[in-house]
């Protein structure tokens, strides 16, 4: 990635911290799940911003495989590949039954 690249991704990346703060502050709503999902937003900004800082950015966290140019252009701060977001969404998701995630595990194996 160019150094100009790099240049304005990170200013993406800060605008988009300063956008969520600006809701957290002004937000009409305190839906507790719209608050927590700013906050992991928020999380995941600056991780990306930590990973461009070492030169990791666009790398996928879990399995080290390069992420999808399309995927980092409809989100830059993703850290992870599509399968691995999936399944980490699959894990950590309370509301995934046993059996969903079983499945996809299966059908990732193959
Ligand atoms: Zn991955």
């Amino acid at each position: 990635m160019t150094s100009q690249a790099v240049h304005k991704l990170r200013d993406c990346l800060v605008s988009k911290i300063h956008q969520l703060n600006w809701v957290e502050e002004n937000a009409q709503t305190r839906d507790e799940r719209a608050v927590e999902a700013r906050r992991q937003r928020l999380r995941e900004i600056t991780a990306a911003l930590d990973l461009l800082d070492h030169g990791r950015y666009g790398i996928c966290e879990d399995c080290g495989e390069e992420i999808k140019p399309g995927r980092l252009k409809a989100v830059p701060w993703a850290t992870r590949c599509v399968a691995c977001q999936t399944e980490q969404e699959v894990r950590t998701s309370p509301f995934v039954p046993e059996e969903a995630s079983r499945v996809f595990h299966d059908h990732r194996s193959v």
